[in-house]
């Protein structure tokens, strides 16, 4: 199939409207991405006709539930090349997945004088989780630091790798300056001292072909609202040797086996992480954004993606007073271009394209260590995705255009 995004516009609604007068630009995707209506009718048809809770009611209705709820589970395994549907625990997202890592996996094997190496290019969703645990272990956080063009350096891997070394926690794509990270390499490197690698995928998964058992990674992390799905969905997928030998992260209905006046058994993976009442709709609702983005194909949707940011790269990159950060190659730089300009305030930035009916992401996009790399407060960021064009970049020049003539 060809891939045509005007086609692919119309199935999104909310991109079909007028904001402060003018037709609506989204380019703010990073932060979360609109919805195709056949995600928006997976979720109308769940509630409408087999609504119940999972796993626990003979009855027709749970029984359908239950079938899309694990369906789903399936898809999202497909989606990110994981052989086995019960290594995919269903999260709230990104945050949910990796908050329940570096507990429950954390709090079994880091211990005091181990460290965690982590890169500034993260998200704070991958740094403060495990800040918690070293402050609860006594371990220590080291850095990957970037270069000029916010690429990880890492001609220093081989000295921030030690014997000490327990967990290596890396984004595969930056939300802040859309750097693409060489995880297979950095897996390689943290198995070759014992290490356990942890992918925040919340990018990497919406923007990247993802195979889990080729990037040779432990653990993966991914957001549904940033590829089409529900907000609040998301799954971590987890080798099933490290799932099973980890504790419990909480504790509650569907995660037990038998429950005894003092202690419990736990069920099979993937129940053992999913304790209480899932989100069941969003994990269908998940499963329809997967079969969306399918049939449309990753190679197209890259592709198209690559193609948009040549051209942002080009024309947002002409304009007097521009400074874009990033790295230069697209081979290593998705779906954002991060940016300043002149003097004027990313807020700024965004309050004149949104009056323009432009939507941008103005702040440190919680990354304040990219932010400090580059002794900014914040960027402006505009972030492309599957349904954006030319028309759009074109738009977000003229707006930026505007910005160059209030403040020189
Ligand atoms: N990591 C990255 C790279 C992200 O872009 C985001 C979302 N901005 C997160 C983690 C957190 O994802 P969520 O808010 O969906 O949990």
């Amino acid at each position: 199939m060809t891939f045509d995004p005007l086609r692919i516009r119309s199935e999104f609604p909310a991109l079909d409207q007028n904001v402060n007068g003018k037709p609506l630009v989204y380019l703010d995707s990073a932060a979360t991405s609109q919805k195709p209506r056949h995600v928006l009718r997976a979720l109308d048809d769940y509630y409408e006709r087999d609504n119940a809770n999972v796993h626990r009611g003979i009855h027709e209705l749970s029984r359908r539930a239950t079938e899309g709820f694990e369906e789903a589970r399936g898809k999202v395994a497909r989606w990110i090349g994981a052989s086995d549907p019960a290594e995919v625990i269903w999260t709230s997202g990104t945050t949910g997945s990796i908050n329940l890592v570096a507990s429950a996996w954390g709090l079994d094997n880091v211990r005091a004088g181990d460290e965690i190496l982590l890169s500034v290019l993260e998200h704070h969703s991958n740094i403060v989780p495990w800040q918690l645990l070293a402050r609860r272990t006594g371990a220590k956080l080291r850095y990957v630091e970037i270069d000029e063009q916010g690429r990880l350096i890492l001609d220093d891997l081989d000295s921030l790798l030690t014997d000490r070394t327990k967990v290596v926690a890396i984004s595969h794509v930056s939300n802040a300056l859309g750097t693409v990270n060489p995880v297979k390499r950095i897996a390689a490197a943290a198995h070759a001292r014992g290490a356990v690698v942890v992918v925040d995928g919340a990018q990497g998964a919406v923007h990247t072909k993802v195979d889990v058992q080729d990037l040779g990674v432990d653990f993966y992390a991914l957001s549904g609202h940033k590829m089409c799905g529900p907000t609040g969905s998301g799954a971590l997928w987890g080798r099933r040797d490290l799932l099973e030998a980890m504790s419990p992260y909480q504790g509650g209905g569907e995660m037990i086996h038998f429950v005894h006046r003092d202690e419990s058994t736990w069920a099979e993976l993937p129940h053992k992480f999913e304790a209480g009442t899932p989100n069941i709709a969003g994990a269908i609702g998940l499963g329809a954004a997967v079969d969306f983005l399918s049939e449309i194909g990753m190679d197209a949707i890259q592709a198209h993606e690559r193609r948009l940011m040549e051209y942002a790269l080009e024309k947002v990159g002409a304009l007097d007073g521009i400074r874009i950060y990033g790295p230069e190659s697209l081979d290593e730089h998705s779906a954002v271009v991060s940016f300043t300009l002149g003097d004027a305030h990313p807020h700024d930035i965004s309050t004149i394209l949104d009056a323009e009916g432009i939507a941008i992401r103005a702040g440190h996009h919680c990354a304040q260590l990219v932010m400090k790399r580059y002794g900014v407060s914040a960027t402006a960021r505009a972030s492309f995705y599957l349904y954006n064009t030319e028309e759009d970049v074109d738009r977000l020049v003229e707006g930026l255009g505007l910005v160059v003539g209030i403040f020189g």
